[in-house]
């Protein structure tokens, strides 16, 4: 099977910018699997240069967004990520992060900045109400990715981006209520969604 850089779910167009990741969750959906929905987003080649995913993209307004979101952590990628948010923003395109909060600590400086004006929409991966049930449930390969992940998604709202948190159902009723003490706490919103099988 061919390489998949871009992937088609409903009326959004998915980018499977790179399978590095900070964190190894117990949830993912990468766990076990080859593809996703029939795409193979684990990539056996190089990774796509931002020139071919704008290709691929073509025109941005065929899609309701363009979704940073694949077998990997998008902040990988920063500065190619940015590219091809202006690319579609150039041709009329909505774009949104799915990103698991440890861009900044990949960076080594507070990235949220560089997001505005790029992004239209940033998910961050909460997953557990503290750093203990953080490390069980993602296992994160990143030091400090917990507070991290806590402080890019501040960051993100000080930088006036629309940001919010995103918890997996799976976690538990209690986790999430706990979940959303934290995000009301430093006033962002709370998504909860369902585990993927
Ligand atoms: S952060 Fe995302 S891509 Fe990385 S292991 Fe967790 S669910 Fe998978």
């Amino acid at each position: 099977m061919k390489d998949t850089y871009t992937y088609s779910i409903g009326e959004n167009l998915y980018i499977n910018l790179t399978n590095r990741c900070t964190n190894r969750c117990t949830f993912c959906v990468r766990n076990g699997k080859e593809t996703y929905e029939g795409y193979a987003l684990w990539l056996k080649g190089e990774e796509p240069t931002a020139a071919q995913i704008e290709s691929e993209i073509g025109d941005p307004r065929n899609y309701s967004e363009i979704v940073f979101c694949g077998f990997g952590e998008p902040t990988e990628r920063l500065s190619d990520m940015l590219e091809i948010c202006d690319y579609v923003h150039a041709h009329g395109g909505r774009t949104r992060l799915n990103t698991n909060g440890h861009g900044s600590l990949l960076a080594g400086r507070n990235i949220a900045p560089d997001l505005k004006g790029k992004m239209d929409g940033v998910n961050v991966s909460l997953n557990a109400p503290r750093r203990a049930d953080y490390e069980k449930i993602c296992r994160p390969q990143i030091e400090g990715a917990y507070e991290g992940m806590l402080a890019f998604a501040r960051d993100c709202r000080e930088a006036g981006l629309n940001v919010w948190f995103s918890v997996v159902d799976c976690i538990g009723e209690e986790n999430v209520r706990l979940c959303r003490e934290i995000a009301d706490g430093v006033g962002i919103p709370l998504r909860v969604r369902p585990m993927i099988e």
